[in-house]
């Protein structure tokens, strides 16, 4: 038995069609029961492999794999075709480029966070002391004589600006 097994999804009946799996269909081998690439790149999938292979080589990919355990090759196929895509997109720095970029932005959306908080707490000491305004003068207009209510309320326009310039310089 050579080959990888293939069912069609597109058959009623799930047909078995034999065939190599993509590494070997692009190196034009045979691929064999036990070919080492054949469990990471499905026939199904070849840009999967000419991607990998076009940045690291056939035989590197091989020899990589050889050297790990059986359960760590998955995933470092996934790693090998991912640096792969991102090497052929940026020849320069690869995945490193990306991961700088991410972390750019990220610093930039802590900042712009911060910024919103400040904002958020600047508000609720603003509302606070909107709150207190308004109890004293509750509490001014019900212990003063209604005469002096005009006055009352000058006192209560003074003492809430002094609060909004003191909450905005903190
Ligand atoms: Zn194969």
């Amino acid at each position: 038995m050579e080959g990888c097994i293939v069912t069609s999804p597109s058959s009623p009946q799930s047909v078995v069609v034999m065939s190599p799996c993509a590494a070997c269909r692009v190196l034009r081998r045979r691929c064999v029961q036990k070919c080492v690439l054949a469990p990471y790149f499905p026939p199904n999938d070849p840009i999967k492999f000419t991607t990998a292979h076009r940045v690291f080589g056939a035989s590197n990919i091989i020899k990589f794999l050889q050297e790990l355990p059986e359960e760590q090759r998955a995933d470092a196929v996934s790693s090998m075709v991912y640096e792969a895509n991102a090497r052929l997109r940026d020849p320069v720095y690869g995945c490193a480029g990306a991961i700088c970029q991410l972390q750019k932005q990220v610093n930039e959306l802590q900042q712009q966070l911060a910024q919103a908080q400040a904002q958020i707490l600047n508000m609720h000491c603003q509302n606070a002391n909107l709150n207190m305004a308004l109890f004293y003068m509750d509490m001014s207009q019900s212990s003063l004589p209604s005469s002096s209510n005009d006055h009352s309320f000058d006192n209560f326009f003074d003492e809430l600006g002094f609060l909004c310039d003191q909450s905005l310089s903190t």
